[in-house]
């Protein structure tokens, strides 16, 4: 009952976790191509994933969180061929790549930071690890696994099927890739270098226009999309690791690429655990430019977007995400989210009023049984709405014990407090909603300036004084009113 179980794409069924080095954990998420700004379907990995390192460091494992950043290789069309995602956004906003990755890196993490996204322990990039990616891809040469043409390198798909489960992680079969590919697969340009419509793009060579491009035993060019993901993975988290972690339309042709290379490469499947989240759609739709429902992490954060009726705060958003398991599809609606904020407001009045919470000697009431259900429930391939019904059940329990309806001893309070903050603060990740930096500065004097007036009140003018004094030292002006004291900078 102690031990998590995942639900682990790779062998389709629920399994035991346990790490491969004692108490140390290995995942591996991929990041974000950063060609744009993010988008609501940018941000549920990132929170998924958090809730699950959280989680396993709640257990006392040690989590090595890596999560890369695609600068390079990821072209228009997923595929290989057209122009990469970040070339071409250089090219339209007339700057270099690297102000493209850099732009949107940061435009990424900042979103992270606001949902409460612990960062990773290691972000690499792809276009840092060019040469780790030309050994992986000479490696597979020298297995016979991939081969030149022209100053491009393919993955020899067939050859390495005769031995190898090709299609295993995204239930495809070789055959009806076989018999599916080439219709219009083999019109595109460069196609025809491939032995094979489903081999794929190891390293291609660049044309002269193209910006990106390095120096290999091939000519000058640039990595395929899913070389970067294994090279990086090995190097920091070994040939073998314990959890890859992605979204489900990452299962192909990118992790089962990855699976590919690696094995190629090292003999081994590199992850034990393949954990892939669902997708999100809006009103019912996915999110298509042609549907104009594409809505920017920072417009569900203004208000400002025709699809929606207000603003929605970061923790509701990351509320809202968790209120649905990371396996089923998730549907962004005005009236989902209406219900989040008020769910999620419920629950954080319970845990303010925890702490104050009238203590009686009986207890009618134990808590521990929530606390067994809450670790229960995330041990079930981390089923966090069934954590949060549990919190409501212990909301309920609060507001019934401030009430006077039921009775709670100094151990169930203890516990109650320690609830919110384990569950709801530390793993689920929901705290209060961040203050400005203004917000918070007004809030510390208010407390100041009414600590002043007290002293005034009760005489204490050497106090009174010298709360004014040390405040106009730091450059505070201090106005004294007839409703009250006010403060200015
Ligand atoms: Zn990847």
């Amino acid at each position: 009952m102690s031990s998590l179980q995942l639900y682990n794409t790779y062998t389709r069924q629920n399994e035991v976790f346990r790490p491969l080095h004692n108490n140390h954990v290995g995942l591996y998420v991929c990041g974000p191509t950063v060609y744009g700004p993010p988008h609501l379907g940018h941000v549920r990995g990132p929170i998924v994933f958090d809730v699950l390192r959280r989680f396993l460091e709640f257990k006392g494992y040690k989590v090595r969180h890596v999560r890369n950043i695609t600068d390079v290789g990821h072209l228009v069309g997923d595929g290989d061929e057209g122009e990469d995602k970040l070339g071409k956004q250089a090219r339209l906003e007339q700057i270099e790549p690297m102000e493209v990755a850099q732009t949107y890196t940061v435009a990424y993490n900042e979103m992270c930071r606001l949902v409460n996204v612990l960062p990773p322990g290691i972000e690499p990039r792809a276009s840092g690890h060019i040469i780790e990616q030309i050994e992986m891809i000479e490696a597979i040469m020298s297995a016979g696994l991939a081969y030149e043409v022209n100053g491009s390198v393919y993955f020899d798909v067939l050859s390495y099927a005769k031995t190898k489960d090709y299609g295993k992680l995204s239930g495809r079969i070789l055959e009806d890739l076989l018999a599916g590919a080439g219709n219009e697969a083999r019109e595109l340009e460069g196609q025809e270098e491939k032995h094979n419509p489903n081999d794929f793009a190891l390293w291609k060579k660049a044309s002269p226009e193209h910006i990106m491009q390095w120096h290999s035993p091939w000519g000058k060019g640039y990595p395929g999309w899913h070389i970067e993901c294994s090279a990086m993975s090995r190097k920091y988290l070994g040939d073998v690791f314990d959890i890859h972690g992605g979204g489900m339309d990452l299962l192909f042709p990118h992790h089962e690429s990855e699976i590919a290379q690696s094995t190629a490469c090292t003999g081994h499947n590199p992850a034990r655990f393949w954990v892939h989240h669902n997708m999100i759609t809006i009103n019912g739709q996915k999110m298509a430019k042609s549907l104009n429902n594409g809505i920017l992490v920072d417009e569900l954060f203004s208000g400002k977007h025709a699809l929606l009726a207000q603003a929605y705060s970061p923790m509701t958003l990351r509320f809202f995400i968790l209120q649905a398991h990371y396996r089923g599809t998730l549907d962004f609606s005005n009236e989902a989210l209406q219900a989040a904020e008020k769910g999620l407001q419920r629950l954080m009045n319970a845990a303010d009023l925890a702490p104050k919470l009238p203590i009686s000697d009986s207890s009618e009431y134990s808590v521990s049984d929530i606390e067994a259900a809450c670790e229960r429930c995330m041990n079930d391939d981390m089923n966090t709405p069934q954590v949060i019904a549990q919190l409501f059940e212990a909301a309920r329990v609060c507001n019934s014990a401030m009430d006077g309806k039921i009775k709670l001893n100094s151990d169930n309070v203890k516990a109650l407090n320690n609830l919110f903050n384990t569950w709801l603060h530390d793993i689920l990740g929901i705290q209060a909603e961040e203050k400005g930096n203004e917000e918070a500065l007004d809030g510390v004097m208010q407390m100041l300036l009414a600590m002043r007036a007290d002293a005034k009140a009760n005489k204490n003018y050497a106090l009174s004084d010298e709360i004014r004094n040390k405040l106009t030292d730091l450059g505070f002006s201090i106005k004294d009113g007839k409703d009250g004291s006010s403060w200015s900078l």
